[in-house]
């Protein structure tokens, strides 16, 4: 299936009046779709893969915006190190820790936005609201400790489900932690102040519900085939 141009300025024009941003998540594809979407204006590109990141990142524009969304093991955090922008799935105070260490060498900060389990389903990942906070609460004792990441925000993942009332109970509960976060512990920080919920399926309720960071693949790539991964 061919890339998406005109969903892609359809998307544009439905996160405008939120100012909210794109993440086109291009896991699977071809760097030539990539070099589509860079050439319609295009800069923030998503992958979740490590190996798959670093092979795009190696051939592509340098001034395009990586983002990792997907889950990431702490053995693998070097590879993207000295190149990567923001890491969406921080789901482990062990993960942001080495992080931290690896970008470091690189005289890097790198944006973390933290993981919350929000979905029914029990198989995505996550933290639960006792871990967020037993991760806030150790960052908070020392953030020198932590001075090549950024704790920019919050992501997660709705069920998937075709019920909009409880996508929207969900994208909602999260709102409402990383109102309450940003309070508690990022009272004075204008950093902190990103919400990356939305995918292809829920991103305008996500909007509605004060996402400022929509993650869209199918929608503008087409459907993915994942028999080889
Ligand atoms: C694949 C993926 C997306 C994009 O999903 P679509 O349904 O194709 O828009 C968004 N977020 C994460 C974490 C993903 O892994």
């Amino acid at each position: 299936m061919a890339i998406n141009l005109k969903a892609y300025q359809e998307v544009l024009s439905q996160l405008s009046p939120y100012q909210a941003k794109l993440v086109a998540v291009s896991k699977t594809k071809p760097v030539s779709d990539v070099e589509a979407f860079y050439a319609a204006g295009q800069r923030i590109f998503g992958e979740n893969y490590v190996q798959e990141l670093t092979e795009k990142q190696a051939v592509l524009p340098a001034d395009i915006e990586w983002h990792f969304i997907g889950h990431l093991q702490s053995n693998k955090v070097k590879y993207i190190a000295p190149f990567v922008h923001t890491i969406h799935a921080v789901d482990s105070l062990k993960l942001l820790q080495e992080i931290n260490k690896q970008a470091a060498k690189y005289q890097r900060v790198i944006h973390c936005l933290l993981q919350v389990h929000i979905a029914a389903e029990e198989t995505k990942f996550g933290m639960d609201e006792q871990e967020l906070q037993q991760l806030l609460q150790t960052y908070a004792a020392n953030p020198a400790a932590f001075s090549h990441v950024r704790i920019a925000g919050m992501m997660g993942m709705a069920t998937n489900t075709t019920n909009e009332t409880q996508i929207h109970k969900e994208f909602h509960q999260l709102h409402q932690l990383f109102g309450s976060v940003k309070t508690t512990y990022f009272n004075h920080e204008t950093y902190f102040k990103e919400l990356s919920i939305g995918m292809s399926a829920d991103y305008p309720i996500a909007l509605q519900e004060g996402s400022t960071m929509v993650r869209i693949g199918s929608l503008l790539f087409g459907e993915r085939n994942y028999s080889q991964k």
